[in-house]
């Protein structure tokens, strides 16, 4: 029977009852001044389906007053509050130049890797401007692409 196996297959990938403890990945402290981050703990395709941002959706309008750092806006109407521990995608960091980037499929935020990832890099995800000015500005961005351009901007001791 065709039909049921291909129903299977799409809730397998891209169910959210999918177990957090995926073995692509590992969570681990991040680089310095930062907190834990999401790592490849294998070679990730380009294209592949990493994980489903999940969470309680709740209407953006209640979102918009929170401060959490955890919102992932769906649209102008609902917004995942991802901060929930199961949340394993809540640990992906933000970078200028990421290897991730989300696309909403039915209301559900899928992230997807857009080059390949290699064993032991940082799955990273470039949040919208809202998040960076208010999470990430203030302290300055600490992505890879941003360190090494502080670092030749850097003036050399003598
Ligand atoms: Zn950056």
């Amino acid at each position: 029977m065709r039909y049921p196996h291909t129903l299977f297959r799409v809730y397998g990938l891209y169910s959210s009852n999918m177990k957090t403890i995926d073995a692509r990945f590992i969570i681990k402290k991040s680089g310095p001044g930062m907190g834990k981050g999401l790592f490849a703990n294998k070679r990730i395709k380009k294209g592949e389906f990493i994980l489903e941002y999940i969470g309680e959706k709740i209407p953006t309008s209640v979102a918009d007053k929170m401060t959490s750092r955890y919102l992932f806006e769906i649209n102008e109407k609902w917004t995942i509050d991802g901060s929930t521990r199961s949340n394993t995608a809540r640990y992906i960091n933000h970078a200028c130049s990421p290897n991730t980037s989300a696309e909403v499929l039915e209301d559900k935020i899928m992230i997807f890797a857009v080059r390949e990832i290699r064993k032991g890099e940082e799955i990273t995800i470039d949040y919208d401007t809202e998040y960076f000015d208010e999470f990430i500005r203030p302290i300055g961005c600490r992505c890879a692409q941003c360190i090494s351009k502080s670092n030749r901007l850097m003036p050399q001791s003598v």
